[in-house]
C-alpha cells in the first residue's frame, strides 16, 4: 500500500494545500496529513483547531487521515507505515529548502519525497498572507477549502 505523509503547519489549511492533496490522491492509496505541532512556533490556530478544520474538509474522503505530531516527519512516517512525503512547490523560493529537507529525510529515514507543482491559479496563496488578512478582519473564505456535502 502506498502511503504518503503531507506534512505542514497548515495555519490555516488553504486551497493551495488542498490542490496538492487533490493532485496526490491519484498517486497514493492513502494520504496522512500531518499537522506539525511546534511549541516554538506561534500559530494563529491551536493544533487541535487545525486538525479539526482539516478533518471536516475531508470527512467525505476515507483515503485521507489527519493527525497532529510533535516529532520528526520521518518518525510520523514510520508510525503510519508511509514511505513517501508529499510536498508542494509554489516557486523557486521553495525549491532549495525542499531539496535539503528531502535529502535529510532520505538519509535519516529512507523516505522518498514527492514534490508536486501547484495549480498556477493558487500558487500565490500562502497561510501567512491568509493570517494577515484575518488579522485585518478581511473575508478569506475564497482561500479556504469548504467541506464537501
Ligand atoms: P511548512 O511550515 O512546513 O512550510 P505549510 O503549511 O506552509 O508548512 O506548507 C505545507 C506544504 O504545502 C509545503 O510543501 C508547501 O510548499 C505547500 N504549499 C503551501 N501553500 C501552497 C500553495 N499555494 N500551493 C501549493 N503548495 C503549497
Amino acid at each position: 500500500m502506498k502511503i504518503a505523509i503531507f506534512p505542514g503547519s497548515f495555519d490555516p489549511f488553504t486551497v493551495g494545500h488542498a490542490c496538492i492533496v487533490e493532485r496526490g490522491l491519484p498517486l497514493f492509496d492513502r494520504i496522512v496529513i500531518g499537522v506539525g505541532i511546534n511549541d516554538n512556533k506561534r500559530t494563529l490556530y491551536s493544533s487541535a483547531q487545525r486538525v479539526e478544520a482539516i478533518r471536516r474538509i475531508y470527512a467525505h474522503e476515507p483515503r485521507i487521515k489527519v493527525v497532529g505530531y510533535d516529532d520528526l516527519t520521518i518518525d510520523l512516517a514510520r508510525r503510519e507505515q508511509a514511505r513517501f512525503i508529499l510536498r508542494g512547490l509554489r516557486s523557486v523560493k521553495d525549491f532549495e529548502y525542499e531539496r535539503d529537507i528531502a535529502a535529510m529525510n532520505e538519509n535519516l529515514g529512507g523516505i522518498e519525497t514527492v514534490l508536486l507543482f501547484t495549480d498556477p491559479s493558487v500558487a500565490h496563496i500562502s497561510s501567512s498572507v491568509v493570517r494577515e488578512l484575518i488579522s485585518f478582519h478581511k473575508d478569506v473564505s475564497a482561500y479556504l477549502p469548504q467541506p464537501k456535502e
